[in-house]
């Protein structure tokens, strides 16, 4: 029997959905309900059978959005497509399951009514009551991981590091385009580079001291920002004070998967923790994440091998926030104000020296 799994989250918890899916499918057809952003950087998995977006803020917005949206996930789970055109009648669903990976109200609302009997999700979840199992949320294990406790919750076994790392499917066209934009930009492309990911959403998590770290870097490495159209501004301010040729900033420049595709070229990448760093996860690509109001023992640290975190040691007020507040509570930000350039170098070459070992 198929299973729907339901996650609306940010991009980088969509990556880390990506362990659970695979483990699904190997018991039966796995369809995905995701956001619009979700449904690209899903796309080409071979795990997945459908993907259905759900596009709530626009086309998908209001009850009318919602109960079109109802109808797609019977239609997907009676016929295996979310555009099939037969009628349904009753009320079950044709899903034998639904793991609400993301956890609101509103999730938990849309496979109830569309019929969905047995629903699977967090003990903690804001949607627990129309669940039908709920699974302890183990705060003290990587999402990636939480999440794949979802599909196995009797299991005695921990997980392997395998069974929890992301994957992601950029297409040879992806591939192609990125390297494009690196080629359109620096002058040597046999010397090797490493991606920087200075942005997210959240202002408190963004460390200030990536163009002093570009020239640190580029003694050694040319380096290419990646990023989205927000950080279109840091990327030409980094890759500006470096010598001519020797750095791209392909921030706003790429798709999501042409970005994955970018980070997996790379010899390393160094990010906040935002999606980037799942990115690299996924890809492989050894990673530094700067973590501020924030600690990597909320779950979301890098997976890659040789990874590692950066982070002000010794700080009362930190974490202050599961997510980084968008202004420092306390006015002084030395969560990240006091987290040198010099320090996260120092990381950075601790993981190339690890890389270049084996
Ligand atoms: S309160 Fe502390 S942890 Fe939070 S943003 Fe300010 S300095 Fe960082």
């Amino acid at each position: 029997m198929s299973s729907l799994v339901v996650q609306t989250s940010f991009l980088g918890d969509i990556v880390l959905t990506t362990p659970l899916i695979r483990e699904l499918a190997s018991r039966g057809p796995v369809d995905v309900l995701t956001t619009p952003d979700g449904g690209m950087i899903l796309s080409n998995n071979p795990a997945i059978r459908n993907l259905i977006v759900y596009d709530r803020r626009e086309c998908d917005s209001g009850l009318v959005g919602f109960g079109r949206t109802v109808g797609r996930i019977r239609h997907a789970g009676f016929y295996g497509s979310a555009e099939a055109s037969a009628p349904l009648t009753g009320s079950d669903s044709g899903y034998s399951s639904a793991y609400l990976a993301q956890g609101s109200f509103r999730s938990a609302m849309l496979v109830t009514a569309a019929g969905v009997k047995r629903r699977v999700g967090f003990n903690t979840s804001e949607g627990r009551r129309f669940y039908t199992e709920r699974v302890e949320y183990r705060s003290d294990r990587h999402h990636a991981e939480r999440l794949w406790w979802l599909a196995n919750p009797e299991s005695e076994n921990e997980p392997t590091r395998e069974q929890i790392t992301p994957s992601l499917f950029p297409t040879p066209d992806d591939d192609r385009i990125a390297g494009q934009v690196v080629r359109d930009q620096i002058a040597d492309i046999s010397r090797p580079f490493i991606t920087l990911a200075p942005g997210s959403v959240w202002a408190t998590k963004r460390w200030p001291f990536y163009p002093e770290l570009a020239v640190r870097i580029a003694k050694d490495f040319n380096v290419v920002v990646v990023g989205g159209g927000a950080d279109v501004a840091i990327g030409d301010a980094i890759v500006s004070q470096l010598p001519d040729g020797c750095a791209a900033n392909a921030a706003g420049r790429l798709g999501i998967l042409a970005s994955a595709a970018l980070i997996g070229r790379a010899v390393a990448l160094v990010t906040n923790d935002s999606a980037p760093q799942h990115l690299a996860s996924a890809m492989n690509t050894p990673t530094v994440t700067t973590f501020g109001p924030t600690i990597p023992e909320f779950g979301f640290g890098p997976l890659a091998p040789n990874s590692r975190v950066a982070g002000k040691q010794g700080l009362a007020c930190r974490p202050c926030d599961r997510h980084g507040p968008q202004k420092c509570p306390l006015g002084h930000w030395r969560c990240m104000r006091e987290l040198s350039s010099a320090d996260v170098f120092g990381l950075l070459t601790q993981t190339l020296s690890q890389v270049s070992s084996v």
